[in-house]
């Protein structure tokens, strides 16, 4: 049997949590919740996902001709698990109704550390995960640099980390937020929290972080410095970043963001999403024990993957955790 997996929250990650996981075959989605019938519960609803509501709102779907199939505790109490895709803050207060209907559930990195004790990235600390009943599925940023920090750390050792983020003001269908015409450093006091938030799931490395939130909807990118404790070529690094599935090494004229998402969009990806890190392997630049390089990072789908490798470690559907990115990777495409 599938495990049954619940998504609160039909929004950006939603979305594609679900479809992620319906492509799996030891998991299906039984429910997504949306508050409201707009355009998005249309496609849920055309894609044949049964729509959850919030009580007050059901007569609303059954009005514009989607009827909700029940309640959000409805939903809640029919899963396994369920993954918590609301916007961030917003999770923290579902978190007595998942305890009442004693489901597991998953979080995402709008959530603190806190709310489930255990922060996860599939490449980092898969095992970790193994039959747990709360996870925070860390943001797209940390996600972006778990990848390159773990397998360099077990490689090389890692002494320390230092990154600048360039960071995309709003994701593309977002049409409150800005700036549209300014670099803003942020936070100005620094070091900003992405630093502290790898630690969650890799609390042996030295790393700090600045960001800035730049006029862009389509990826973040990062310039990376790592120091390691071993003698290394940029032909070492490639090789280790090559070893990494959810590593993409870009170039052939890829120069920029805008390309990198053209061409998600040449390989068919569904809403050209880039699900690995894209690193211009041309950046990697090493000096003495130190190197650089740029990586692009599709924020709006690269935890997709990783929620699923998530449910399949607290369902205990898989103890091994490159087996399970094997298997979630080919199931989506990757
Ligand atoms: P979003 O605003 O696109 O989607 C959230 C969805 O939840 C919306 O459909 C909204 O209607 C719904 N919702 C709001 N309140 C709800 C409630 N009480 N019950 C059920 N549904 C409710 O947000 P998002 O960008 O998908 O972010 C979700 C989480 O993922 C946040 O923690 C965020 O920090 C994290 N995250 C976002 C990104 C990104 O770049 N967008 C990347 C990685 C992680």
């Amino acid at each position: 049997v599938k495990a049954k997996i619940a998504v609160n929250g039909y929004g950006t990650i939603g979305k594609r949590v679900a479809d992620a996981v319906q492509a799996q075959d030891d998991m299906e989605v039984i429910g997504i919740s949306k508050t409201k019938p707009n355009y998005e519960a249309a496609v849920a609803h055309q894609l044949g996902y049964d729509i959850y509501a919030p009580a007050e709102n059901v007569g609303a779907f059954e009005k514009a001709g989607m009827r909700a199939a029940g309640t959000i505790e409805e939903m809640i109490e029919k899963a396994d698990l369920v993954v918590d895709c609301t916007p961030g803050g917003i999770g923290e207060g579902n978190k007595p109704l998942y305890q009442k209907a004693g489901v597991k559930a998953i979080w995402q990195g709008g959530e603190s550390h806190t709310i489930a004790g255990f922060s996860f990235n599939a490449a980092s600390n898969y095992e970790g995960a193994l039959g747990r009943d709360l996870v925070r599925v860390v943001s797209c940023n940390t996600t972006g640099l778990c990848r390159v920090i773990s397998p360099i750390d077990r490689e090389l050792g890692v002494k320390k980390v230092r990154v600048t983020l360039a960071r995309r003001a709003a994701d593309p269908n977002d049409v409150k937020k800005g700036p549209i015409n300014a670099i803003v450093p942020d936070p100005i006091k620094l070091p900003s929290h992405h630093g502290p938030d790898v630690r969650s799931v890799l609390p042996q490395i030295d790393i700090t972080t600045a960001a800035l939130k730049i006029p862009t909807t389509l990826m973040h990118v990062h310039t990376v410095n790592m120091e390691v404790n071993t003698d290394c070529t940029a032909d070492d690094i490639k090789k280790i970043f090559g070893s990494q599935s959810r590593i993409r090494f870009v170039g052939q004229g890829i120069s920029s963001t805008a390309e990198i998402i053209e061409f998600a969009r040449d390989i068919r990806r569904p809403r050209n999403d880039m699900w690995e890190n894209c690193i211009w392997a041309e950046s990697i630049t090493v000096h003495e024990k130190e190197f650089y390089f740029f990586q692009a990072i599709h924020q709006e789908s690269i935890v997709v993957p990783e929620n699923v490798d998530a449910i399949r470690a607290m369902m205990e559907l898989e103890s091994d955790g490159a087996k399970s990115i094997e298997k979630t990777n080919k199931a989506i495409g990757l």
